[in-house]
């Protein structure tokens, strides 16, 4: 193409303070404790970020049953169930937990929620590993993935029903299963401030000003990643073509093609320099002007548990 292609650069963008602070924790764990150190379920959702902590002797398990007895063992950026937990207690394992504090916070709703009497009501989708320690925290949580669901949804005393969102959910249709709720439940109630997270909500809101710009958007992330795979349907709604990528290898030279006007983001649990690699693909590809997007500009930052707390580090602020 002759014209100059512009890349659009969607900012907030990348890691969050949730996964910085779990990829920390498996870091310090390292160098603190020595190689291995195991790690339940990946550490955050990409491929990348689990195979160069694994090159450096953390040691990925499925289950605390593959953790020999008195080793080091982390928990996820996800959360874990109150039964892994109990579990880790009794296989006496270290425990590190790298559990986001903002799931922290849905676990604690939850728990709230439940000592009052109401039916919890757990909007997210299946099977995904957060949405599997938060159910763990309340016998009889209902969880609801579509606004059909929440159409049918019944439940002892519609009177005491409150609800709770996975954090990491498309902002729009989350408003839509939640007014769908109201309908069903009309006293229904919820937390104070929103589950869904502030780099959730931020990613999806510089995205959204991108993909309305946007022939082709390419979001960097992996396939079990949900915040990416939601990032890939904001853009979509937004009008672009778009595509979910691991890293640079998976662009496609066709989709190159018509695109004029490129658009480029990445999941909360994608490297930065996988971005900067798919921009230095877009310069060798033709001349090309970047310009970033910004939204917002984020400082949060979260206190490291003191089990890997380093002395020198003193208290930390958490935001
Ligand atoms: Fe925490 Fe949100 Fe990051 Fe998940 S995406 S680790 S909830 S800040």
């Amino acid at each position: 193409m002759s014209l100059a292609r512009t890349v659009l650069l969607a900012s907030p963008r990348s890691f969050c303070a949730g996964v910085e602070r779990a990829i920390q924790i498996v870091e310090l764990a390292l160098e603190q404790r020595g190689a291995p150190v195991y790690v339940r379920r990946q550490i955050v959702h990409n491929t990348h970020v689990v195979a160069s902590l694994e090159e450096r002797g953390a040691v990925f398990v499925d289950e605390l049953d593959a953790v020999p007895d008195g080793a080091c063992v982390v928990f996820a950026a996800h959360g874990v169930s109150p039964a892994v937990r109990a579990e880790a207690r009794r296989r006496r394992v270290e425990v590190i937990d790298a559990t986001c504090p903002l799931v922290a916070k849905v676990h604690q709703e939850a728990r709230r929620f439940a000592e009052r009497g109401d039916t919890v009501v757990l909007i997210g989708h299946a099977g995904h590993e957060e949405v599997e320690g938060t159910m763990g925290e309340v016998d009889g949580m209902r969880l609801v993935e579509s606004v059909d669901d929440a159409l049918a949804l019944t439940v002892p005393d519609p009177e005491r029903v409150s609800h709770l969102t996975q954090t990491t959910l498309a902002v729009d249709e989350t408003a839509a299963i939640l007014a769908a709720l109201r309908e069903r439940f009309p006293k229904l109630r919820g937390p104070s401030s929103d589950d869904i997270c502030y780099a959730t909500s931020n990613r999806q809101a510089a995205l959204a000003r991108v993909a309305g710009r946007a022939d082709l958007v390419l979001v960097v992330g992996s396939a079990n990643s949900s915040n990416s795979l939601r990032l890939v349907e904001v853009a979509a709604r937004g009008g672009a073509a778009a595509h979910l990528i691991e890293d640079v290898g998976d662009i496609r030279a066709e989709w190159l093609e018509s695109a004029g006007v490129v658009g480029v983001t990445a999941g909360a649990s994608a490297p930065p320099h996988l971005v900067d690699a798919v921009v230095e693909h877009l310069r060798a590809a033709g001349p090309c002007v970047v310009e970033e997007v910004e939204t917002v500009r984020e400082t949060t930052t979260f206190t490291l548990p003191l089990a890997v707390r380093p002395a020198d580090l003193g208290p930390q602020a958490m935001r």
